[in-house]
């Protein structure tokens, strides 16, 4: 079988599927997302506890099992399959509780995919590789300390259930297991998602790096600043000054963008959360530049460019005085500061 690994390691162990289950705390009124019931292991376990099991499975060989496995039983008909893809789903169904032995390859979009979730689900239980599970609790300072720690932490109560030995899978993956809780916060912290993690996706690019040079020191993500800031000003009647800058002034921006990008840009990014965050930035800034091409005051690097740049450097060096430190090192409260800040200069991360 040849590159066609989408995670199969069934859960060979019926104490440990019980286990999972168990520590779900289900109710007779709840319903379940499960992402990738596989043969069902998990999903005639939950179908005994809960009301009704929406079940996700991307095989379409994985999901007939699945069909056929519960057709003749009376749970059938509280079982709600759906055959794809869980992150492609535009939007999750209702759900109170999700329980997933997670297909390691979707660790990381599925977590954020829940975190972003709401209302909240009430819990989720998830299997993890280890180093994933390790991630999800790295506190500032720490090596596996990324956006996926904040981001887990900031929306969640996250509890470690139980360690998962290789060998109550079959076939047994390559590392070992870890079952965790998250519990949403209730309420919901009360700031937008997309803002809080647009923040993070530009601190966290070069997370050893210092904030200043994280922000200022990619023309990229600059370009999605001031894009951002145009639909800002846009939506707010406040008119923009959008003379291109002086050549003198033009000059200096350029051999500060390429002077950084040479230094820090190559190979030192963070990609660690599995999704290509300098990419996403370009296909961002493209993106927003398009809806901008019809308007004729549309120049780059011109006053608005400058004026992006300006507040930028007062948030950080001034109004929070973060420029110097480190993402690594910056907490829940320091990223919360620099949003308010941004936000209250007009600058919006989504
Ligand atoms: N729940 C079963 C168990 O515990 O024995 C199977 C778990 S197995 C680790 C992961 C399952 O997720 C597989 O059945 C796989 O086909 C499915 N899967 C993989 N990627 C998926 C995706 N993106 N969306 C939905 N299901 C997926």
């Amino acid at each position: 079988k040849m590159n066609t690994d989408i995670g199969q390691h069934i859960l060979k162990n019926p104490g440990v599927a019980q286990a999972i289950v168990d520590k779900a705390d289900l109710k007779q009124s709840d319903i379940v997302l499960e992402v990738g019931p596989g043969t069902g292991n998990l999903t005639t376990r939950i179908l005994e506890k809960a009301k009704r099991v929406i079940a996700v499975e991307q095989d379409p060989r994985m999901a007939a099992e699945l069909t056929k496995r519960f057709q003749s039983t009376p749970a059938a008909k509280r079982l709600e399959l759906t055959l794809g893809d869980v992150i492609k789903m535009p939007q999750l169904p209702y759900f109170d509780v999700c329980i997933s032995n997670t297909p390691y390859q979707i660790s990381s979009p599925l977590t954020f995919k829940l975190l972003a979730t709401s209302p909240s689900p009430r819990t989720c239980i998830l299997m993890f590789q280890r180093e994933f599970a390790m991630r999800l609790f790295a506190k500032p300072g720490d090596k596996l300390y990324s956006r996926l720690s904040v981001n887990a932490q900031m929306w969640a109560k996250v509890d470690h259930v139980m360690k998962v030995g290789k060998n109550n899978f079959n076939p047994p993956p390559q590392v070992e297991s870890n079952v965790v809780r998250l519990t949403p916060k209730n309420p919901r912290p009360q700031i937008s998602y997309d803002e809080w993690d647009g923040l993070l996706r530009i601190a966290f690019v070069r997370k050893n790096r210092v904030l200043r040079s994280g922000f200022l020191g990619t023309s990229t993500v600059m370009d999605m600043l001031e894009a951002n800031y145009r639909t800002f000003c846009a939506q707010n009647d406040i008119l923009l000054d959008d003379a291109p800058l002086e050549e003198a002034a033009l000059e200096v921006m350029d051999v500060d963008d390429r002077a950084e990008d040479d230094a820090e840009w190559d190979g030192i990014m963070d990609v660690d959360d599995g999704d290509d965050v300098p990419d996403f930035f370009r296909e961002e800034a493209a993106r927003k530049a398009k809806k901008f091409q019809g308007n004729p005051n549309r120049k780059k690097k011109g006053k608005v460019a400058e004026l992006v740049r300006s507040k930028v450097v007062k948030v950080l060096e001034v109004d929070t005085e973060l420029a110097e430190k480190r993402a690594r090192l910056c907490d829940e409260g320091d990223f919360l500061k620099l949003l308010y800040a941004f936000n209250q200069e007009g600058i919006h991360f989504s």
